[in-house]
C-alpha cells in the first residue's frame, strides 16, 4: 500500500471498537423489546428520542446538525476546504416492528465513530465529513421505503412523501411536525463528494465463506409480477384426470420454473414465489384459478431482462401445452444499481491493508446507498450477521466485525477525502 505523506500515519489509524459497541447498545435501549430487539418505527416518539440521542452525540463530537424538509439529518465535521463537497456516510435509525439493534443503526453510529476517532487524533481532512441519518428507510409504517434518501435523490417528490399515511391515517408531514424534525433545508440541496455505507449483510454469504468484510459491488435489480393461471373449477370426484383444467397443477409447474430461472442466471439470479391464492380453495374442488407473486432479481438490468424473457417463454409454453390461460403482469420494477469503481476499490484496498478477510458481495436488499449512487460515487461495506438473520429481534453481530467494518469505513473515507482534495 502507499504510505501517506502527512505527518500522522493515517494508515495506522484505528477506530475505538468498544466505544462504538457501547453507543450501539445505548441507542438500542430506545424501543428495546423483550426478545433483545428494537421496535423504533419511523417518526414515532421513540424515533424522536433516537434522533435526539444521535444528534446530541454528534454535537458533543463538534459536528453541526442540520435537518432537511423530509427530516433527514446531516451531521457535519468541517474540513480544511469547506467549498469541497463532503465525503458522506450514513444509514437509518428507524427499525422494523420486530427489528434488531444493528440494521441501519450501525451505519449511522459507525459514521459518528469515524468522527470521534479523527477528533481523538486531531486529524483535519481536506473535504468535510458528513454523517447522515435518512428518514423512514424501512417503509414499515409509511410507504415508500427509503423515503428520505429517495426524496434527497429526487426519485419522488417531497409532496408525495409528505402525503403518505400510516394505518391510523397519520401523515408523514404531520408526524415530522409533531416530533419536531421537519427542517428548513431543501432535500438534495448540497452535492456529495462520495458516499459510503456500512451495514450488516442481512444474508448468510459472508458467514458461509468465513469472511469479515463484504466489498459490495452493487445492489440487485428487482422485478415484481402478479401471475394468474385460469382453468375451470369442477368436482374432484366425477371429473376424470384427462378432462380437467386444473389451474393449480399448471401454476405449480410455473412456480418451479421461477426458481429454475434463477438457477439459469447465476451467480446472482434470485427467483421467489412468496404469495399464493388458490380459488376456490376447497378440498373437493379442482382449482379454477391461481394467483401468485413472482420476485426476480439479478445484478444487472440486462440479466433481469433475460430472466423476464425466460419466464415469459416458459409460461407461454406451459399455456400452449395445457390450454389454460397464463397472465403475467408487472407490478413494480427497481433497476439494478452498480456501485462506483473508485468506491469499490477504496473499500477493497482498505480491507486488504487492514488485513481483514474479504470478498466481493452484492446486496439483495435495498439501502439508502442505492439512491446516493445516483448522485455521487457510492459504495457499501458489509459485515456478517449471525445466521444471516435480519429484520428480526434476534439479529446479532460480533463486536470484532462491527469494529472491522468501521475501520474499513474510516480508511475508505480518508482515502476518498485525499483523492477528492
Ligand atoms: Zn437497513
Amino acid at each position: 500500500m502507499d504510505m501517506p505523506t502527512k505527518p500522522i500515519d493515517l494508515a495506522a489509524l484505528r477506530v475505538n471498537g468498544p466505544r462504538l459497541w457501547a453507543s450501539l447498545m445505548e441507542l438500542a435501549q430506545i424501543g428495546a423489546t423483550d426478545k433483545g430487539g428494537v421496535c423504533r418505527l419511523t417518526l414515532t416518539d421513540l424515533d424522536k428520542q433516537g434522533r435526539d440521542l444521535v444528534t446530541r452525540w454528534a454535537r458533543e463530537a463538534g459536528m453541526t446538525v442540520t435537518i432537511d424538509q423530509i427530516g433527514n439529518g446531516f451531521m457535519r465535521r468541517p474540513g480544511r476546504n469547506n467549498s469541497l463537497p463532503p465525503i458522506m456516510t450514513g444509514s437509518h435509525i428507524d427499525t422494523q416492528p420486530t427489528g434488531g439493534k444493528f440494521d441501519g443503526n450501525y451505519g449511522v453510529l459507525a459514521g459518528i465513530e469515524v468522527v470521534r476517532t479523527l477528533n481523538d487524533h486531531g486529524i483535519e481532512t481536506e473535504a468535510p465529513i458528513e454523517v447522515a441519518f435518512w428518514t423512514n428507510e424501512e417503509g414499515s409504517r409509511f410507504v415508500p421505503v427509503m423515503m428520505g434518501s429517495g426524496v434527497f435523490a429526487k426519485a419522488f417528490t417531497l409532496e408525495h412523501a409528505y402525503a403518505a399515511t400510516d394505518t391510523e391515517g397519520k401523515t408523514v408531514k404531520g408526524e415530522l411536525e409533531r416530533i419536531g424534525y421537519i427542517g428548513e433545508q431543501e432535500p438534495g440541496d448540497h452535492p456529495i463528494g462520495a458516499y459510503f455505507e456500512t451495514h450488516i449483510e442481512q444474508g448468510p454469504v459472508l458467514e458461509d465463506h468465513d469472511k469479515t468484510i463484504g466489498v459490495v459491488t452493487g445492489v440487485l435489480g428487482i422485478r415484481w409480477y402478479d401471475c394468474v393461471v385460469t382453468g375451470m373449477e369442477a368436482h374432484a370426484g366425477p371429473t376424470p384426470m384427462a378432462l380437467r383444467r386444473d389451474a393449480l397443477q399448471v401454476a405449480t409447474k410455473l412456480m418451479q420454473e421461477v426458481v429454475a430461472c434463477a438457477h439459469r442466471h447465476p451467480p446472482h439470479g434470485r427467483g421467489t414465489v412468496g404469495m399464493v391464492q388458490v380459488h376456490p380453495n376447497s378440498r373437493n374442488v379442482i382449482p379454477g384459478r391461481v394467483k401468485f407473486s413472482i420476485d426476480l432479481r439479478n445484478a444487472t438490468d440486462a440479466l433481469c431482462d433475460a430472466m423476464d424473457a425466460d419466464i415469459r417463454a416458459v409460461a407461454a409454453k406451459l399455456a400452449a401445452e395445457s390450454g389454460l390461460s397464463i397472465e403475467i403482469t408487472p407490478v413494480s420494477h427497481y433497476p439494478a444499481q452498480p456501485f462506483h469503481p473508485d468506491c469499490i476499490a477504496a473499500v477493497q484496498q482498505a480491507a486488504d491493508a487492514l488485513g481483514y478477510s474479504n470478498m466481493p458481495a452484492v446486496s439483495g436488499a435495498g439501502h439508502d446507498a442505492v439512491y446516493m449512487a445516483r448522485l455521487a460515487p457510492a459504495g457499501m461495506i458489509f459485515i456478517p450477521c449471525k445466521d444471516g438473520i435480519s429484520h428480526n429481534e434476534i439479529e446479532d453481530a460480533k463486536p470484532e466485525h462491527i469494529e472491522a467494518g468501521c475501520n474499513v469505513l474510516l480508511q475508505a473515507m480518508l482515502s476518498s477525502a485525499r483523492r477528492n482534495s
